[in-house]
């Protein structure tokens, strides 16, 4: 009898978490990633500040399931999907399903800006880490050739533009870098001197966490020399840097971690999409007119008590393996079960030995808190020598304030040409 194939598009947190609970089931499965790595991105930031190397922080896919008898993965890049005929078109064939799971996530997004993008590169992919790495280690190269004061001072101004979790854990990295790691390296400049400026728009930096642990991260942001700046919405960015509150701050390096909005895989499946680009997902997580069609992740737009859920790794795990458990339900012929969300929380980290926990009724920062985010992203991190390789990586830099990675690669010339 032939199986029921599932067809699952992304092996990221979503993706990678349907097909392992359907280990077992009664089913083919074909997963296809545009990557043919599964990417931890909370700690891409720490890849594009030079503290870990790619390969601490990703893994092959096909290795990760390589237990896995039921599922095959694919190296392939999804172009378009056609509900109508039950068929996934990549890059190489056309793939029909009888299920399906879209777990495609989210891409960086400019606010009506994409000129913007080559000037203020944003922390999605491995490629962009290691883009965000040269630019920094890159322009620290350029100070010090440089003669001109000001041309050196401008080179020496990092500017973080938004201030999230990752902005914040960027200005962070960041501070260290100046303050700490390169301050014995260089002869004719002082890094510490470097100017860090986060720019965040809304009132707040890391707006989902209590007003408690936002001070806390404020304050242990300008112990690292960071400027930190609320309420102050980006107007410009261009070759001399960017317009913020209507200041403009002469910058080289310029990062982004502001938008984001969901893969663009959304729009084929023809059905409403929020604001973000995202896909109004059922309460089963399966679309309205096509319930063998699920979505998880960064491009489901599911509303949970009257709030949309956040796009975080948890929500995205958590939703694969729901819409993995509903296919095994529609195999069996059963009725789906709603989708939801238990919330264990939000972590975000400042630099060495502070970070903020917002745990139920657990809000903690500080030294403690680090140690807690420290041990919760080594216990999910994908294999065992990943756990090893970042907490000895993270041992030594506590240590000795050091960051191992600081190699510039991909060339030596601005993204971007200066007269
Ligand atoms: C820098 C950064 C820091 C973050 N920090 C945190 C944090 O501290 N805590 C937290 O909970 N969350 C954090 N997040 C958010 C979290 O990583 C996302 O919510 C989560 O990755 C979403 O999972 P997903 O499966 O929806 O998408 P992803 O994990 O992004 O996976 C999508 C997969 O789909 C593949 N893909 C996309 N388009 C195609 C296509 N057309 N064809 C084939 N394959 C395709 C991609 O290659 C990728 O492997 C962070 C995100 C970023 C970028």
């Amino acid at each position: 009898m032939d199986l029921p194939r599932v067809v699952i598009i992304g092996g990221g947190f979503g993706g990678l978490d349907a097909a392992r609970a359907l280990a077992n089931a009664p089913v083919r499965i074909t997963l296809l990633d545009r990557h043919n790595h599964h990417v931890f991105q909370p700690l891409l930031y720490q890849v594009a500040t030079a503290a870990l190397s790619p390969g601490d922080i990703a893994s092959p896919i096909r290795w990760i399931l390589r237990h896995q008898q039921n599922v095959e993965v694919l190296l392939a890049d999804v172009r378009t999907i056609d509900p109508a005929s039950r068929t996934v078109v990549t890059d190489h064939e056309t793939l029909p399903y009888d299920y399906l799971i879209v777990a495609t996530g989210a891409a960086h997004a400019y606010f009506g800006h994409p000129e913007w993008a080559s000037r203020a590169p944003g922390l999605k992919t491995l490629d962009d880490a290691l883009e965000m790495r040269r630019r920094v280690l890159l322009a620290f190269e350029a100070a010090e050739r440089e003669t001109d004061p000001a041309a050196q001072r401008r080179l020496l101004t990092f500017v973080i533009i938004g201030g999230g979790p990752t902005g914040v854990e960027l200005a962070g990295a960041l501070g260290e870098i100046a303050r700490q790691t390169l301050r014995q390296d260089f002869r004719r400049i002082h890094p510490e001197s470097s100017r860090i400026v986060l720019l965040e728009g809304g009132p707040h930096l890391l707006s989902a966490f209590p007003a408690k642990l936002r001070d806390a991260a404020g304050v242990s942001l300008r112990q690292l020399g960071v400027e930190v700046r609320t309420g102050t919405a980006v107007t410009a960015i261009d070759d001399d840097g960017v317009v913020a509150g209507g200041e403009r701050i002469p910058a080289q390096t310029i990062l982004w971690a502001a938008g984001v909005a969901a893969s663009p895989l959304a729009a084929s499946l023809g059905v409403p999409l929020d604001r973000a680009g995202r896909v109004a997902a059922e309460p089963a997580l399966n679309l309205a007119g096509h319930p063998e069609i699920f979505v998880a992740g960064d491009i489901c737009a599911f509303v949970q008590d009257g709030k949309p859920l956040p796009g975080v790794a948890q929500v995205a795990k958590q939703q694969g393996a729901h819409a993995a458990k509903n296919i095994r339900h529609a195999v069996r012929g059963e009725a789906l079960e709603p989708f939801h969300y238990v919330n264990f929380g939000n972590v975000a980290t400042i630099g060495r030995g502070a970070a903020v926990v917002d745990i139920g009724p657990i809000h903690a920062s500080g030294w403690l808190a680090w140690l807690f985010w420290l041990f919760l992203h080594i216990f999910w991190l994908v294999g065992f020598r990943n756990r090893a390789a970042v907490l000895g990586e993270w041992a030594w830099a506590y240590v000795t304030l050091q960051r191992r990675i600081r190699l510039i690669t991909g060339g030596q010339v601005w993204p971007v040409s200066r007269e």
